[in-house]
């Protein structure tokens, strides 16, 4: 075996990708200007390069390059949508409405919004945790200023219909936002197409630097307001105040430009060795459960053509695979596996692990949810990776289940 450990958590961050790396390289030594001073060669460097990067990004996502806002990060983009539409659209309504399968900054921040009297529609998802565009459309009422439903989910994978619901809001004049973090690199996204008029990425889900992220809002048909979250001196058109984080968003914008080149062959490398590695667990274990929409197989795919074509067509990210295994526990499964990163279905945020919010919307039981890992495919694992961690799983969950204390406290 190669390299260990192995790491398939790339849900949960990226590596830096060592063109991103070089290419931040300079503006983090000599090319240190701030992007704000124009009266200077250090300042006018700092400043082309941030309009360069933001050209990247627009280009990724078919925005045009003045419909994004630099962050720091997905949260604060999506902190800064909710609530800096929230407030700016006040006088036309006060009701807004997301879903159970959020990220907790989507949900947390609608629940900042209910204290301070905005009403928040919570819909249930499907099974396979996807949000109905007939359900969105049932929720809006006169009040409804604002719609956010994510494009791909970041524990089960599922890919929800966002061109459709974004019909849906055209049709009554509803902003729409969506959490496209996880989508970026791995599906296409165009907010055009998916008639988005917000959206939010995060450079450290494909392969750029931590703390640095962009929010997409859209400047016409309809062009969005949004009531700034942070004061000071009125950067990124008065939405976003605070020095740019030049070398940050130098990343970003190189990350961006790699998902878009690469796009193709990072597709197919995905799709395959997560379906590699479902096949390696399905075809030895019984007893596993899949969460979220069903594995499609590569020949259904294929078909479709381009990875472009195919990805539209999917229902599920193609890195992305969800399983629990019946009378194990993950945290079991992950300490006998030390030597692969890999992440659980439940939370410690104390000292009993919670199933996760996302593998309750989905409607599975706690049990099961208390028994499942995630695993995040990325640009860089190999074959050899996935057919050792395969046969690891096999063993491991097998070796569990034969331990009769461990199916008693299960
Ligand atoms: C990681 C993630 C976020 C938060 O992004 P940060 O840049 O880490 O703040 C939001 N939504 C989804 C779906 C994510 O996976």
């Amino acid at each position: 075996m190669g390299h260990l450990p192995i790491y398939l958590d790339h849900h949960a961050t990226t590596p830096l990708d060592k063109r991103v790396l070089d290419a931040m390289m300079p503006y983090l030594t000599d090319r240190f200007g701030n992007a704000a001073s124009l009266n200077h060669v250090f300042g006018w460097q700092a400043e082309e390069a941030v309009e360069l990067a933001r050209a990247d990004v627009a280009e990724l996502i078919g925005a045009d390059k003045k419909e994004i806002i630099f962050t720091g990060g997905a949260t604060e983009s999506i902190n800064l949508a909710l609530k800096g539409v929230a407030e700016a659209y006040a006088s036309k309504g006060n009701h807004i409405i997301t879903n159970a399968a959020e990220h907790r900054c989507v949900l947390d921040s609608c629940k900042h919004l209910e204290k301070s009297g905005f009403e928040i529609t919570v819909l249930p998802v499907r099974n396979d945790g996807t949000v109905d565009p007939e359900q969105v459309r049932s929720a809006i009422t006169d009040r409804t200023i604002l719609i956010s439903v994510m494009m791909a989910n970041n524990e089960i994978g599922s890919i929800s219909p966002i061109q459709k619901i974004g019909e849906v809001a055209r049709e009554k004049n509803i902003l729409f936002h969506s959490d496209i973090v996880q989508a970026v690199g791995k599906i296409r996204v165009d907010v055009n197409e998916l008639n988005l008029d917000l959206a939010s990425i995060s450079a450290h889900k494909f392969y750029g630097p931590k703390g640095v992220g962009a929010l997409f809002v859209r400047q016409k048909n309809p062009r969005v307001k949004l009531v700034a979250q942070m004061d000071g001196g009125g950067h990124e058109k008065e939405m976003r105040s605070g020095t740019l984080n030049v070398p940050g968003i130098v990343g970003l914008g190189k990350a961006a430009l790699l998902c878009k080149s690469e796009f193709d062959s990072n597709f197919w490398h995905y799709f395959n060795l997560r379906n590699k590695l479902y096949e390696a667990v399905v075809t030895q274990l019984d007893s596993i459960h899949v969460n979220g929409p069903e594995i499609e197989t590569l020949e259904a795919l294929r078909k479709a053509g381009t990875a472009n074509e195919a990805s539209k067509r999917i229902k599920r990210l193609p890195n992305n695979l969800n399983i629990s295994f019946e009378q194990t526990k993950s945290e079991s499964i992950m300490i006998a596996m030390k030597e692969v990163a890999m992440s659980s279905g439940s939370a410690c945020t104390s000292a009993l692990p919670e199933p996760s919010h996302v593998l309750r919307a989905i409607g599975i039981s706690d049990e099961l949810a208390k028994a499942s890992l995630r695993f995040g495919i990325g640009r860089t694992n190999t074959l050899e990776e996935i057919e050792f961690v395969g046969r690891r799983l096999v063993d491991v969950v097998t070796k569990l289940r034969s331990e009769p204390q461990h199916v008693h406290s299960s």
